[in-house]
Parts: C-alpha cells; sequence; structure tokens
C-alpha cells in the first residue's frame, strides 16, 4: 500500500487493514490514523496463511492480528475494548485542559494534520495548534498539481480553524514513498524520481512556487508558520529562505494580499543538519525533530521496510544523543524545537523527551489524551534522573526494554496500550 493507495481506500467499506510490510513510521501507518481506520502493520508473512472471509481480531493500538480467534480470544477482546472506552471516559477531563505536569511544568503538545477533513476533530481533541501539517497530503489524493488558488482556500481554512493557535505548514515533501506518479511522466523533470524533500522543490521551483504563493497570502489569516522538511545543512535552508522571500516580493510587487513577515524554521531530519545544528540556529525561527526520517538515515535503513523484526530501533541510543544535541542547540540559540516525528506521541517515550529538555511534541492527534496523562502524573526531576540513567544503556534493545519497564511499573494504569498486560 503507498500513501496515495491509502488515501484513496474506501472508509465506508473498510474496518480496519493489516499488511505484512512496513512499519510505524510508514506513511501508510501515518495515513490511517489520521484516517481513522485501525490497523497493523509489518506483520510479516501471513496472507498466505489465511482464507477469504475468515474471522480476524484487528487491534491496531497493541499492533496485533488474531486469525481464527477463539471464543475466550474473542471474550478478551471485547472487555479489552470496554476498558479502552473506560479509561478514555475516566480521564476525558484531562483531554480539553492544558497539559500541565505534577509539579506544573507546562508542555505543549500540538497536532499533526494530514488531510483538512480532520480539522474539527483535532481542534475539540485540545491541543495547542497545528505542529506539523503535512501538505504533500493534499498533492496525493489528486490526478493533477493542484492550482495556487486551491491551495491557498485549504491553508487560509486550515489557518482560520486554529487561530489564534499557531500552524506550522511544513512545505512540500515529495519524493521516496511519497512519489507522486504525474511527476513520473512529466517532460522536463528528468530524474525526479531520484530526487525528494527540499531538493526536489529547489531543483523545480515551477513545481513548488504555487504552494509558496498560497502560504503567504494564507498566513494573513491566521498564526502561520512554515518550516521546510529534510534540510541537509545552510546551503539549503538559505536557498529555500531565499525563494520565499522572492515569492513574498513578488506577491506585493503584483498588489497580491499577503502577509508581511512568516516565521521560517526547518525540520531537523537528517544525520548532517543535527550536526550542523548549531550553524543552522543561527538562521532558523525554530527546529522541529522528524525522527521518523531521522531514525532510518542514521541507521542505514529503509524507511519503508523498516518490519516487526526492527521496533527497537525508535530507541538507538544515537538518536536519544541526537535530540539532546539539537535540544541543546535550539536552547543554546533561544529558539523553539518541537519533536514531530511519531516518538512524540509514543507514551515510553515521552519522559526521556522531556528529560532531555525538550517541551513541544507533536503528535497523531490520537495519541494526545494518553501522553496528557502520562505527563500530569511526571514531574521534570524524575523525567530528568530517568534519562540520565537511560542515556548510560548501550543499544537499542536495552533502552527499548528499560522505557517499557519503568513505564509499565509506575503508569500502567494510564496506559490504553497497556490494557492486555495489565489484566
Ligand atoms: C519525520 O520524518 O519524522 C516527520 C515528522 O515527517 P514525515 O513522517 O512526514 O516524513
Ligand atoms: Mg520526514
Amino acid at each position: 500500500l503507498m500513501p496515495s493507495d491509502t488515501i484513496m481506500l474506501p472508509r465506508d467499506k473498510l474496518l480496519g487493514f493489516a499488511t505484512e510490510g512496513g512499519s510505524r513510521l510508514s506513511h501508510v501507518a501515518i495515513l490511517a490514523s489520521a484516517l481513522r481506520i485501525p490497523a497493523v502493520v509489518g506483520i510479516g508473512a501471513f496472507v498466505d496463511d489465511i482464507e477469504s472471509g475468515e474471522f480476524a481480531l484487528l487491534d491496531g493500538t497493541s499492533g496485533t492480528l488474531t486469525v481464527r480467534p477463539t471464543q475466550l480470544q474473542i471474550d478478551g477482546f471485547q472487555s479489552q475494548v470496554v476498558r479502552r472506552e473506560e479509561l478514555e471516559e475516566r480521564f476525558s477531563v484531562i483531554t480539553t485542559e492544558p497539559a500541565v505536569m505534577k509539579d506544573g511544568e507546562r508542555v505543549h503538545l500540538f497536532a499533526n494534520l494530514e488531510l483538512p477533513d480532520e480539522l474539527e476533530r483535532i481542534a475539540e481533541s485540545g491541543v495547542d495548534g497545528i505542529g506539523l501539517y503535512r501538505t504533500e497530503y493534499g498533492y496525493l489524493s489528486r490526478e493533477d498539481l493542484p492550482s495556487e488558488d486551491e491551495l491557498y482556500q485549504d491553508y487560509k481554512r486550515v489557518a482560520r480553524a486554529f487561530k489564534p493557535l499557531p500552524v506550522t505548514f511544513r512545505t512540500l515533501d515529495l519524493g521516496a514513498d511519497k512519489a507522486l506518479p504525474l511527476l513520473r511522466n512529466h517532460e522536463n523533470l528528468e530524474g525526479i524520481e531520484h530526487l525528494r524533500s527540499i531538493r526536489l522543490c529547489l531543483r523545480y521551483p515551477d513545481l513548488w512556487i504555487p504552494q509558496l504563493r498560497a502560504l503567504w497570502r494564507a498566513a494573513r489569516h491566521g498564526d502561520v508558520q512554515i518550516m521546510f522538511p529534510a534540510i541537509p545543512g545552510v546551503t539549503e535552508f538559505r536557498a529555500a529562505k531565499e525563494l520565499a522571500l522572492t515569492v513574498r516580493d513578488d506577491l506585493k510587487r503584483e498588489g497580491v494580499a499577503c502577509a508581511d513577515e512568516l516565521r521560517m524554521g526547518l525540520m531537523i531530519e537528517l544525520p548532517s543538519a543535527v550536526i550542523v545544528s548549531d550553524l543552522l540556529a543561527l538562521e532558523a525561527d525554530f527546529f522541529s525533530i522528524g525522527t521518523n526520517d531521522l531514525i532510518p538515515y542514521s541507521l542505514g535503513l529503509e524507511r519503508a521496510y523498516m518490519d516487526a523484526t526492527m521496533v527497537s530501533e525508535p530507541y538507538h541510543p544515537s538518536i536519544i544523543r541526537s535530540v539532546r544535541h539539537v535540544v541543546q542547540e535550539a536552547s543554546r540559540h533561544e529558539i523553539p524545537v518541537t519533536v514531530c516525528g511519531e516518538i512524540a506521541g509514543d507514551p515510553f517515550y515521552v519522559l526521556p523527551l522531556i528529560g532531555l529538555g525538550v517541551r513541544r511534541l507533536s503528535m497523531s492527534p490520537a495519541s494526545a489524551a494518553q501522553i496528557k496523562r502520562v505527563l500530569r502524573y511526571a514531574t521534570v526531576g524524575e523525567a530528568e534522573a530517568f534519562v540520565g540513567s537511560v542515556l548510560r544503556l548501550p543499544t537499542a534493545q536495552a533502552v527499548d526494554y528499560e522505557l517499557h519497564r519503568y513505564l509499565l511499573e509506575h503508569y500502567a494504569h494510564l496506559l490504553v496500550a497497556n490494557v492486555a498486560a495489565s489484566e
């Protein structure tokens, strides 16, 4: 399933899906969450073992697929559903309150947005704004390129829906597994299938300029900031900023209404950007750490082909150290830093992130309630002491084990994913 297929799945005919390949970091998994389709990905070979029409239990929260369940398993599954609803219900007041830790420390929780259809639901989820709007999804579900005006209407709607809260538009992040079939056949775009993200946009500015124009125009209607994806270093960040500013000057010259200023930041999702984050911090208004790409790029993996044997990789010591370094540089240069990869919504990661100094997390809105619950019961001191011990662990597996052990020992009663284990 490519992201473009997933977007077009007939939602009224679908209860959920499971795939042999992929991982939690796949765009397919991210989209399933946005579309509220229960999904389990990266199971490994299983399709040959089941027949069409067979009964199965699919649990997207714990990531399990039970084929041909026994009556006992069905009953257990049903009581878990009830337990989860009770848990959500019991803590529902927290959902709309700000995320404040036990010692009063305020944490900002933002939502990741893929499709404007999700707007109303997100607005009700009590988040502090949009920390990552993946604008390329608006391109993936269509046969042609959107016009500047169409983009402007979409972006204006999003900016207005959250006003006065901030919305961070991540500019076009196409390529790799988010390939646009329509670009492949386009003349004059030679080699485009080998380029991605900001490199693709900088090489083919004509593709990108309509979006930049739409963003400057929409920025009048709310608290809008933009960030560029997969920035390798200062050269690309400067080039992106320069193009964005030229676009603004053109709009002004043409007499088109648009914002005068826009905060411009970048995603730290390549190891090179981590290493030069001190230099980038001098020129950027903010950072956002994208661990979904940082993990595979750091560890020599292909994002679309991480499977069920690679569950510990997000907990690799290099990732924790990368976050620590970027947070230190951001703080030294006094710019805000958000974590917006999937780890931001992982309840097992939240204490280490707080311990490293992260105070802004952007996640799938479905994760916000659970993260808020953990934050409510923890203190900064506890998180700092915990991450200190985690930083001494030498392997991803050891960190994975320790993060799970600690949370299950202290916070099991707050976790939806742990319902099965705690019973
Ligand atoms: C990331 O890479 O961590 C990220 C947030 O962006 P995406 O998942 O869209 O690549
Ligand atoms: Mg990314």
